[in-house]
Protein backbone atom coordinates (compact mmCIF):
# COMPACT_ATOMS: atom_id res chain seq x y z
CA UNK A 1 0.00 0.00 0.00
CA UNK A 2 1.80 3.23 -1.58
CA UNK A 3 1.50 5.50 1.55
CA UNK A 4 -1.24 8.04 -0.15
CA UNK A 5 -3.60 5.63 0.51
CA UNK A 6 -3.02 5.38 4.07
CA UNK A 7 -5.38 7.17 6.42
CA UNK A 8 -3.52 10.04 8.87
CA UNK A 9 -4.30 7.57 12.11
CA UNK A 10 -1.60 4.77 10.38
CA UNK A 11 0.79 7.48 8.73
CA UNK A 12 0.66 9.37 12.26
CA UNK A 13 1.80 6.18 13.73
CA UNK A 14 4.10 5.26 10.71
CA UNK A 15 5.60 8.80 11.54
CA UNK A 16 5.96 8.38 15.34
CA UNK A 17 7.78 5.38 15.00
CA UNK A 18 10.14 6.78 12.72
CA UNK A 19 9.72 4.21 10.40
CA UNK A 20 8.44 6.68 7.43
CA UNK A 21 9.66 10.46 7.26
CA UNK A 22 7.58 13.79 6.92
CA UNK A 23 9.35 14.26 3.93
CA UNK A 24 8.97 10.77 2.15
CA UNK A 25 5.18 11.37 2.70
CA UNK A 26 4.68 14.63 1.27
CA UNK A 27 7.03 13.51 -1.36
CA UNK A 28 4.23 10.60 -1.68
CA UNK A 29 0.89 12.79 -1.59
CA UNK A 30 2.44 15.45 -3.98
CA UNK A 31 3.28 12.78 -6.18
CA UNK A 32 -0.30 11.43 -6.44
CA UNK A 33 -1.51 14.89 -6.84
CA UNK A 34 0.90 15.12 -9.96
CA UNK A 35 -0.41 12.23 -11.22
CA UNK A 36 -4.44 12.96 -10.82
CA UNK A 37 -4.75 16.80 -10.35
CA UNK A 38 -5.56 17.02 -14.12
CA UNK A 39 -8.28 15.20 -13.93
CA UNK A 40 -9.72 16.18 -10.52
CA UNK A 41 -8.50 19.53 -10.44
CA UNK A 42 -9.25 20.16 -6.31
CA UNK A 43 -6.68 22.77 -5.59
CA UNK A 44 -6.69 26.36 -6.69
CA UNK A 45 -2.84 26.57 -5.54
CA UNK A 46 -0.42 23.93 -5.14
CA UNK A 47 2.48 25.01 -2.01
CA UNK A 48 4.78 22.14 -3.26
CA UNK A 49 7.70 24.39 -1.94
CA UNK A 50 6.94 25.07 1.26
CA UNK A 51 5.08 21.67 1.84
CA UNK A 52 8.53 20.13 1.52
CA UNK A 53 10.32 22.67 3.37
CA UNK A 54 7.89 22.15 6.16
CA UNK A 55 8.11 18.48 6.12
CA UNK A 56 12.12 18.82 6.12
CA UNK A 57 11.38 21.20 9.12
CA UNK A 58 9.02 18.45 11.22
CA UNK A 59 11.66 15.67 11.08
CA UNK A 60 14.35 17.83 11.91
CA UNK A 61 12.49 18.71 15.21
CA UNK A 62 11.81 14.36 15.65
CA UNK A 63 14.93 14.17 15.37
CA UNK A 64 16.14 16.14 17.88
CA UNK A 65 13.61 14.50 20.05
CA UNK A 66 11.05 16.94 20.63
CA UNK A 67 7.54 15.81 21.93
CA UNK A 68 5.17 16.23 18.91
CA UNK A 69 1.53 16.08 18.40
CA UNK A 70 -0.05 13.08 17.23
CA UNK A 71 -0.81 15.18 13.63
CA UNK A 72 3.07 16.96 13.12
CA UNK A 73 4.09 15.30 9.42
CA UNK A 74 0.38 14.80 8.30
CA UNK A 75 -0.09 16.89 4.98
CA UNK A 76 -3.77 18.67 4.44
CA UNK A 77 -5.36 20.87 2.36
CA UNK A 78 -6.96 24.33 3.53
CA UNK A 79 -9.74 25.63 1.32
CA UNK A 80 -9.38 28.74 0.20
CA UNK A 81 -11.42 31.09 1.80
CA UNK A 82 -9.28 30.10 5.09
CA UNK A 83 -6.52 32.73 5.67
CA UNK A 84 -3.11 31.79 5.19
CA UNK A 85 -0.37 34.21 5.60
CA UNK A 86 1.64 35.02 2.63
CA UNK A 87 0.01 32.36 0.56
CA UNK A 88 -2.92 33.27 -2.00
CA UNK A 89 -5.97 32.90 -0.26
CA UNK A 90 -8.59 33.69 -3.26
CA UNK A 91 -11.92 32.20 -2.26
CA UNK A 92 -12.12 31.28 -5.35
CA UNK A 93 -12.83 34.68 -7.00
CA UNK A 94 -11.78 37.73 -8.97
CA UNK A 95 -12.59 39.60 -6.66
CA UNK A 96 -9.72 38.23 -4.49
CA UNK A 97 -7.73 37.19 -7.99
CA UNK A 98 -4.29 38.46 -5.83
CA UNK A 99 -4.78 38.37 -1.80
CA UNK A 100 -2.09 36.91 -0.04
CA UNK A 101 -3.32 37.60 3.88
CA UNK A 102 -0.86 39.18 5.58
CA UNK A 103 -2.18 37.13 8.60
CA UNK A 104 -3.28 33.30 9.29
CA UNK A 105 -6.45 32.03 10.56
CA UNK A 106 -6.57 30.91 14.07
CA UNK A 107 -7.41 27.64 12.56
CA UNK A 108 -3.78 27.27 10.64
CA UNK A 109 -1.85 28.99 13.39
CA UNK A 110 -3.15 25.42 15.30
CA UNK A 111 -1.89 23.84 12.72
CA UNK A 112 1.39 25.23 12.33
CA UNK A 113 1.71 24.46 16.28
CA UNK A 114 0.74 20.87 15.40
CA UNK A 115 3.43 21.04 12.86
CA UNK A 116 1.01 19.69 10.22
CA UNK A 117 2.21 20.00 6.41
CA UNK A 118 0.10 22.21 4.46
CA UNK A 119 -0.45 21.02 1.00
CA UNK A 120 -2.32 23.83 -0.90
CA UNK A 121 -5.10 26.05 -1.13
CA UNK A 122 -8.62 23.67 -2.11
CA UNK A 123 -10.98 24.69 -4.37
CA UNK A 124 -14.25 25.92 -3.53
CA UNK A 125 -17.71 28.00 -5.09
CA UNK A 126 -17.17 31.34 -5.19
CA UNK A 127 -17.08 33.12 -1.29
CA UNK A 128 -18.64 29.68 -0.56
CA UNK A 129 -21.72 29.88 -2.58
CA UNK A 130 -23.02 27.11 -4.44
CA UNK A 131 -23.13 23.08 -3.76
CA UNK A 132 -21.38 21.90 -7.27
CA UNK A 133 -18.22 23.92 -7.02
CA UNK A 134 -18.97 25.17 -10.73
CA UNK A 135 -19.43 28.55 -9.53
CA UNK A 136 -15.55 28.68 -8.78
CA UNK A 137 -13.44 31.67 -11.17
CA UNK A 138 -10.56 29.25 -11.04
CA UNK A 139 -12.16 26.27 -12.52
CA UNK A 140 -14.65 23.44 -11.83
CA UNK A 141 -13.32 20.16 -9.78
CA UNK A 142 -14.05 16.91 -10.86
CA UNK A 143 -15.61 14.25 -8.51
CA UNK A 144 -12.64 11.69 -8.36
CA UNK A 145 -15.65 8.70 -8.40
CA UNK A 146 -16.91 10.06 -11.57
CA UNK A 147 -15.23 12.49 -13.58
CA UNK A 148 -17.92 13.64 -15.83
CA UNK A 149 -19.71 13.97 -11.96
CA UNK A 150 -19.47 17.51 -9.57
CA UNK A 151 -18.00 16.59 -5.94
CA UNK A 152 -20.31 19.00 -4.50
CA UNK A 153 -19.88 22.47 -2.85
CA UNK A 154 -18.91 24.55 -1.75
CA UNK A 155 -16.00 22.66 -0.17
CA UNK A 156 -15.72 20.50 -3.55
CA UNK A 157 -11.99 20.88 -3.64
CA UNK A 158 -11.56 19.98 0.03
CA UNK A 159 -13.85 16.81 -0.69
CA UNK A 160 -12.21 15.68 -3.74
CA UNK A 161 -9.07 15.73 -2.56
CA UNK A 162 -9.65 13.65 0.18
CA UNK A 163 -11.19 11.67 -1.94
CA UNK A 164 -8.84 11.60 -4.77
CA UNK A 165 -5.75 9.93 -2.34
CA UNK A 166 -3.99 13.42 -2.65
CA UNK A 167 -4.22 14.33 0.83
CA UNK A 168 -5.43 12.43 3.61
CA UNK A 169 -6.96 15.23 5.70
CA UNK A 170 -8.55 18.53 4.65
CA UNK A 171 -10.44 21.97 6.11
CA UNK A 172 -13.43 22.94 5.02
CA UNK A 173 -16.04 25.12 5.87
CA UNK A 174 -19.83 24.98 5.90
CA UNK A 175 -22.61 27.68 6.37
CA UNK A 176 -25.57 25.28 5.08
CA UNK A 177 -24.26 22.16 4.03
CA UNK A 178 -20.51 23.01 2.30
CA UNK A 179 -18.82 20.45 3.98
CA UNK A 180 -21.53 17.57 4.20
CA UNK A 181 -22.43 17.55 1.00
CA UNK A 182 -19.01 16.81 -0.35
CA UNK A 183 -18.88 14.83 1.95
CA UNK A 184 -21.28 12.84 0.68
CA UNK A 185 -20.46 12.94 -2.75
CA UNK A 186 -17.08 12.20 -2.85
CA UNK A 187 -17.57 9.26 -0.40
CA UNK A 188 -15.45 10.84 2.37
CA UNK A 189 -16.28 11.92 6.32
CA UNK A 190 -16.98 15.58 7.35
CA UNK A 191 -18.02 17.08 10.21
CA UNK A 192 -19.70 20.48 10.39
CA UNK A 193 -19.03 21.48 13.96
CA UNK A 194 -21.16 23.13 16.18
CA UNK A 195 -21.52 26.63 16.07
CA UNK A 196 -18.78 28.27 18.41
CA UNK A 197 -16.53 25.02 18.72
CA UNK A 198 -14.20 26.46 16.01
CA UNK A 199 -12.80 29.90 15.42
CA UNK A 200 -14.25 31.57 12.49
CA UNK A 201 -11.08 34.13 12.84
CA UNK A 202 -9.02 34.42 9.31
CA UNK A 203 -12.61 32.53 7.47
CA UNK A 204 -13.66 34.93 5.11
CA UNK A 205 -16.99 35.10 6.11
CA UNK A 206 -20.15 34.57 4.03
CA UNK A 207 -22.72 34.52 6.45
CA UNK A 208 -21.01 34.84 10.50
CA UNK A 209 -23.85 33.51 12.38
CA UNK A 210 -23.86 30.03 10.67
CA UNK A 211 -20.60 29.77 8.52
CA UNK A 212 -18.13 26.77 10.95
CA UNK A 213 -14.78 25.29 9.67
CA UNK A 214 -14.63 21.88 9.94
CA UNK A 215 -12.59 18.82 9.03
CA UNK A 216 -12.70 16.32 6.02
CA UNK A 217 -10.97 12.62 6.40
CA UNK A 218 -11.64 9.85 4.98
CA UNK A 219 -12.13 7.63 8.12
CA UNK A 220 -14.36 9.29 11.59
CA UNK A 221 -10.99 8.72 13.63
CA UNK A 222 -9.26 10.74 11.06
CA UNK A 223 -11.83 13.47 11.12
CA UNK A 224 -11.51 13.15 14.77
CA UNK A 225 -8.09 13.75 15.09
CA UNK A 226 -8.36 16.83 12.95
CA UNK A 227 -11.17 18.01 14.54
CA UNK A 228 -9.19 18.29 17.94
CA UNK A 229 -6.32 19.75 16.28
CA UNK A 230 -8.79 22.78 15.57
CA UNK A 231 -11.18 23.50 18.02
CA UNK A 232 -10.70 25.70 21.12
CA UNK A 233 -12.20 28.74 22.22
CA UNK A 234 -10.60 31.81 20.90
CA UNK A 235 -11.26 34.77 23.53
CA UNK A 236 -8.87 36.65 20.95
CA UNK A 237 -10.30 37.08 17.99
CA UNK A 238 -13.41 34.87 18.03
CA UNK A 239 -15.97 36.06 20.69
CA UNK A 240 -18.80 34.00 19.47
CA UNK A 241 -16.24 30.71 20.26
CA UNK A 242 -16.83 29.02 23.35
CA UNK A 243 -14.67 26.43 25.74
CA UNK A 244 -16.11 23.21 25.29
CA UNK A 245 -15.85 19.60 27.68
CA UNK A 246 -14.21 17.90 24.98
CA UNK A 247 -11.50 20.35 23.89
CA UNK A 248 -8.60 17.70 21.69
CA UNK A 249 -9.98 14.56 23.44
CA UNK A 250 -12.28 13.29 21.29
CA UNK A 251 -10.18 11.06 19.47
CA UNK A 252 -8.73 9.85 22.49
CA UNK A 253 -12.59 9.19 23.99
CA UNK A 254 -13.63 7.28 20.90
CA UNK A 255 -16.00 4.40 21.70
CA UNK A 256 -17.92 2.63 19.10
CA UNK A 257 -20.40 0.81 21.49
CA UNK A 258 -23.71 2.58 21.16
CA UNK A 259 -25.70 -0.08 22.84
CA UNK A 260 -29.10 1.71 23.95
CA UNK A 261 -28.68 4.84 22.09
CA UNK A 262 -31.51 6.46 20.52
CA UNK A 263 -31.54 7.15 16.86
CA UNK A 264 -34.51 9.83 15.59
CA UNK A 265 -35.27 9.23 12.11
CA UNK A 266 -37.81 12.29 11.00
CA UNK A 267 -39.70 11.49 8.41
CA UNK A 268 -39.76 14.86 6.40
CA UNK A 269 -36.50 14.38 5.65
CA UNK A 270 -37.23 11.04 3.64
CA UNK A 271 -40.19 12.97 1.96
CA UNK A 272 -40.68 13.92 -1.76
CA UNK A 273 -37.46 15.05 -3.71
CA UNK A 274 -34.98 12.75 -1.83
CA UNK A 275 -34.30 9.10 -4.49
CA UNK A 276 -35.36 5.78 -3.86
CA UNK A 277 -31.41 4.92 -4.12
CA UNK A 278 -30.51 7.68 -1.08
CA UNK A 279 -33.68 6.30 0.75
CA UNK A 280 -32.65 2.82 0.69
CA UNK A 281 -28.93 3.49 1.61
CA UNK A 282 -29.58 5.60 4.83
CA UNK A 283 -32.82 3.05 5.62
CA UNK A 284 -30.18 0.09 5.69
CA UNK A 285 -27.66 2.20 7.88
CA UNK A 286 -30.23 2.34 10.39
CA UNK A 287 -31.31 -1.34 10.11
CA UNK A 288 -27.86 -1.66 11.14
CA UNK A 289 -27.93 0.53 14.13
CA UNK A 290 -30.65 -1.45 15.15
CA UNK A 291 -28.72 -5.13 14.94
CA UNK A 292 -25.99 -2.93 16.54
CA UNK A 293 -28.17 -2.53 19.73
CA UNK A 294 -29.53 1.15 19.26
CA UNK A 295 -33.17 2.21 19.38
CA UNK A 296 -34.22 3.33 16.57
CA UNK A 297 -37.41 5.02 15.94
CA UNK A 298 -39.28 7.54 13.71
CA UNK A 299 -39.48 11.37 14.29
CA UNK A 300 -41.01 14.22 13.10
CA UNK A 301 -39.54 17.67 12.32
CA UNK A 302 -42.22 19.69 10.05
CA UNK A 303 -40.75 23.01 10.01
CA UNK A 304 -37.87 21.14 7.98
CA UNK A 305 -40.42 22.30 5.26
CA UNK A 306 -39.18 26.23 5.85
CA UNK A 307 -35.58 25.44 6.23
CA UNK A 308 -34.66 26.57 2.78
CA UNK A 309 -36.43 30.04 2.55
CA UNK A 310 -35.00 30.79 5.87
CA UNK A 311 -31.64 30.11 4.88
CA UNK A 312 -31.88 31.63 2.16
CA UNK A 313 -32.97 34.57 3.23
CA UNK A 314 -30.70 35.18 6.62
CA UNK A 315 -27.39 33.68 4.54
CA UNK A 316 -27.70 36.47 1.49
CA UNK A 317 -28.55 38.97 4.06
CA UNK A 318 -25.13 38.56 6.06
CA UNK A 319 -23.33 38.17 3.00
CA UNK A 320 -24.98 41.65 1.38
CA UNK A 321 -23.69 43.27 4.41
CA UNK A 322 -20.54 41.17 4.54
CA UNK A 323 -19.14 41.42 1.20
CA UNK A 324 -20.01 44.86 1.41
CA UNK A 325 -16.13 45.79 2.00
CA UNK A 326 -14.96 44.39 -1.45
CA UNK A 327 -15.13 47.51 -3.45
CA UNK A 328 -12.24 47.67 -5.39
CA UNK A 329 -11.23 50.57 -3.05
CA UNK A 330 -10.81 49.32 0.92
CA UNK A 331 -10.40 45.70 -0.60
CA UNK A 332 -10.14 43.55 -3.65
CA UNK A 333 -10.30 43.78 -7.33
CA UNK A 334 -10.18 47.61 -9.21
CA UNK A 335 -11.48 48.10 -12.93
CA UNK A 336 -8.61 49.07 -14.90
CA UNK A 337 -11.94 50.61 -16.74
CA UNK A 338 -11.99 54.16 -16.69
CA UNK A 339 -14.85 55.40 -13.80
CA UNK A 340 -16.09 59.01 -13.58
CA UNK A 341 -16.52 59.26 -10.11
CA UNK A 342 -16.42 56.72 -7.31
CA UNK A 343 -19.93 54.85 -7.34
CA UNK A 344 -18.72 54.03 -10.92
CA UNK A 345 -15.96 52.62 -9.67
CA UNK A 346 -17.84 50.99 -7.30
CA UNK A 347 -20.44 49.69 -9.63
CA UNK A 348 -17.62 48.36 -12.39
CA UNK A 349 -15.03 46.95 -10.05
CA UNK A 350 -18.18 44.63 -8.32
CA UNK A 351 -19.80 43.72 -11.40
CA UNK A 352 -16.57 42.49 -12.71
CA UNK A 353 -14.96 41.30 -9.85
CA UNK A 354 -17.45 39.27 -8.48
CA UNK A 355 -19.27 36.17 -10.62
CA UNK A 356 -23.42 35.82 -11.60
CA UNK A 357 -23.67 33.75 -8.07
CA UNK A 358 -22.57 36.13 -5.90
CA UNK A 359 -24.49 39.34 -7.32
CA UNK A 360 -27.34 37.39 -6.80
CA UNK A 361 -26.85 36.64 -2.96
CA UNK A 362 -26.20 40.17 -2.91
CA UNK A 363 -28.98 41.44 -4.33
CA UNK A 364 -31.18 38.95 -2.50
CA UNK A 365 -30.10 40.09 0.47
CA UNK A 366 -30.40 43.98 0.01
CA UNK A 367 -34.10 43.31 -0.89
CA UNK A 368 -34.39 41.27 2.11
CA UNK A 369 -32.91 44.13 4.33
CA UNK A 370 -34.38 47.21 2.99
CA UNK A 371 -36.94 49.42 4.45
CA UNK A 372 -40.21 47.89 3.75
CA UNK A 373 -39.16 44.49 3.13
CA UNK A 374 -37.41 43.39 6.10
CA UNK A 375 -40.48 42.76 8.07
CA UNK A 376 -41.56 40.88 5.84
CA UNK A 377 -38.68 39.12 5.06
CA UNK A 378 -36.00 39.29 7.65
CA UNK A 379 -37.91 39.51 10.53
CA UNK A 380 -39.89 36.17 9.61
CA UNK A 381 -36.80 34.38 9.18
CA UNK A 382 -35.26 34.91 12.60
CA UNK A 383 -38.78 34.24 14.22
CA UNK A 384 -38.84 31.33 12.04
CA UNK A 385 -35.26 30.49 12.82
CA UNK A 386 -36.06 30.32 16.46
CA UNK A 387 -38.81 28.03 15.86
CA UNK A 388 -36.77 25.64 14.31
CA UNK A 389 -34.11 25.99 17.26
CA UNK A 390 -36.83 24.88 19.55
CA UNK A 391 -37.95 21.93 17.44
CA UNK A 392 -34.31 20.87 17.19
CA UNK A 393 -34.40 21.07 21.05
CA UNK A 394 -37.66 19.30 21.68
CA UNK A 395 -36.57 16.62 19.44
CA UNK A 396 -33.38 15.95 21.42
CA UNK A 397 -35.80 15.19 24.66
CA UNK A 398 -36.18 12.09 22.83
CA UNK A 399 -33.62 10.98 20.85
CA UNK A 400 -29.91 11.43 21.36
CA UNK A 401 -28.92 11.48 17.53
CA UNK A 402 -30.80 12.11 14.35
CA UNK A 403 -30.32 10.25 11.29
CA UNK A 404 -31.31 11.56 8.04
CA UNK A 405 -30.11 11.91 4.16
CA UNK A 406 -27.38 14.83 3.18
CA UNK A 407 -28.95 15.36 -0.10
CA UNK A 408 -31.90 14.59 -2.20
CA UNK A 409 -29.71 12.73 -4.93
CA UNK A 410 -26.19 11.74 -5.17
CA UNK A 411 -23.58 13.08 -7.49
CA UNK A 412 -25.10 14.76 -10.61
CA UNK A 413 -23.35 15.39 -13.98
CA UNK A 414 -21.52 18.75 -14.21
CA UNK A 415 -23.53 21.43 -16.23
CA UNK A 416 -26.85 19.34 -15.60
CA UNK A 417 -27.90 22.19 -12.73
CA UNK A 418 -26.15 25.52 -13.34
CA UNK A 419 -28.60 27.01 -15.52
CA UNK A 420 -31.56 27.10 -12.32
CA UNK A 421 -30.20 28.35 -9.77
CA UNK A 422 -33.52 27.50 -7.54
CA UNK A 423 -32.93 23.78 -8.42
CA UNK A 424 -29.48 23.96 -7.06
CA UNK A 425 -31.01 25.49 -3.88
CA UNK A 426 -33.21 22.56 -3.41
CA UNK A 427 -30.67 20.33 -3.32
CA UNK A 428 -29.61 21.92 0.08
CA UNK A 429 -32.64 20.97 1.96
CA UNK A 430 -31.62 18.19 4.40
CA UNK A 431 -28.20 20.40 5.65
CA UNK A 432 -29.40 23.92 6.23
CA UNK A 433 -31.17 23.34 9.31
CA UNK A 434 -28.58 22.01 11.05
CA UNK A 435 -26.82 25.88 10.75
CA UNK A 436 -30.00 27.35 11.10
CA UNK A 437 -30.17 25.98 14.64
CA UNK A 438 -26.21 25.85 15.27
CA UNK A 439 -25.91 21.91 15.88
CA UNK A 440 -23.02 19.88 14.88
CA UNK A 441 -23.30 16.84 12.40
CA UNK A 442 -21.22 14.26 10.79
CA UNK A 443 -21.31 12.87 7.16
CA UNK A 444 -19.96 9.71 6.11
CA UNK A 445 -20.40 7.13 3.33
CA UNK A 446 -23.10 4.57 3.93
CA UNK A 447 -23.21 2.63 0.74
CA UNK A 448 -23.78 3.41 -3.52
CA UNK A 449 -26.36 4.21 -6.30
CA UNK A 450 -26.21 2.07 -9.45
CA UNK A 451 -23.92 4.23 -11.07
CA UNK A 452 -21.09 3.56 -8.18
CA UNK A 453 -21.40 7.00 -6.66
CA UNK A 454 -21.09 7.21 -3.10
CA UNK A 455 -23.94 7.49 -0.63
CA UNK A 456 -23.77 9.51 2.30
CA UNK A 457 -25.79 9.54 5.30
CA UNK A 458 -25.92 12.58 8.35
CA UNK A 459 -25.86 12.20 11.61
CA UNK A 460 -27.17 15.26 13.93
CA UNK A 461 -26.49 15.79 17.62
CA UNK A 462 -26.87 18.28 19.96
CA UNK A 463 -25.01 21.35 20.59
CA UNK A 464 -21.51 20.40 21.64
CA UNK A 465 -22.24 16.78 21.21
CA UNK A 466 -20.01 15.95 19.06
CA UNK A 467 -18.30 13.23 20.71
CA UNK A 468 -21.64 11.56 20.77
CA UNK A 469 -21.21 12.18 17.23
CA UNK A 470 -18.31 10.13 16.29
CA UNK A 471 -18.84 7.61 18.75
CA UNK A 472 -22.27 6.92 16.43
CA UNK A 473 -20.46 6.99 13.45
CA UNK A 474 -17.52 4.98 13.96
CA UNK A 475 -19.92 2.23 15.27
CA UNK A 476 -21.12 2.13 11.80
CA UNK A 477 -17.88 2.36 9.92
CA UNK A 478 -16.65 -0.60 11.90
CA UNK A 479 -20.27 -2.61 11.03
CA UNK A 480 -20.08 -1.61 7.34
CA UNK A 481 -16.69 -1.51 6.53
CA UNK A 482 -16.89 1.60 4.48
CA UNK A 483 -13.56 3.51 5.19
CA UNK A 484 -11.19 5.69 3.44
CA UNK A 485 -12.44 5.07 0.08
CA UNK A 486 -10.18 6.28 -2.60
CA UNK A 487 -10.82 6.76 -6.28
CA UNK A 488 -9.13 4.41 -8.14
CA UNK A 489 -8.28 6.93 -10.62
N1 LIG B 1 -25.01 25.38 -0.91
C1 LIG B 1 -25.29 26.35 0.10
C2 LIG B 1 -25.24 27.75 -0.49
O1 LIG B 1 -24.97 27.86 -1.64
C3 LIG B 1 -24.36 26.20 1.25
C4 LIG B 1 -23.06 26.83 1.06
C5 LIG B 1 -22.15 26.74 2.25
O2 LIG B 1 -22.39 25.97 3.19
N2 LIG B 1 -21.12 27.57 2.24
O3 LIG B 1 -25.48 28.71 0.17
Amino acid sequence: MALYEKTAAELSELLGKKEISALELAQDVLARTSAVEDKVQGYVTVTQETALETAKVVDEKRAAGEALSPMAGIPIAVKDNICTKGTLTTCASKMLYNFKPPYNATVVEKLAANNVVITGKANMDEFAMGSSCENSAAHPTYNPHGLNRVPGGSSGGSAAVVAAGEVPLSLGSDTGGSIRQPASFCGVVGLKPTYGAVSRYGLIAFASSLDQIGPFGRSVEDTAMLFDAITGHDPMHDSTSVKTAFEGSVRKNLNPDIKGIKIGLPKEYFGAGVTEEVRRNVMAAAETYRNLGAEVFEISLPLVEYALPVYYILSSAEASSNLARFDGVKYGYRTPNAADDLIELYVKSRSEGFGAEVQRRIMLGTYVLSSGYYDAYYKKARAAQRKIREEFAAAFEKCDVILTPVAPTTAYEIGSKTTNPLEMYAGDVCTVSVNIAGLPALVQPCGFDGNKMPVGMQLIGPRFGEQQLMNTGLAFEQASGLKNLIAAL
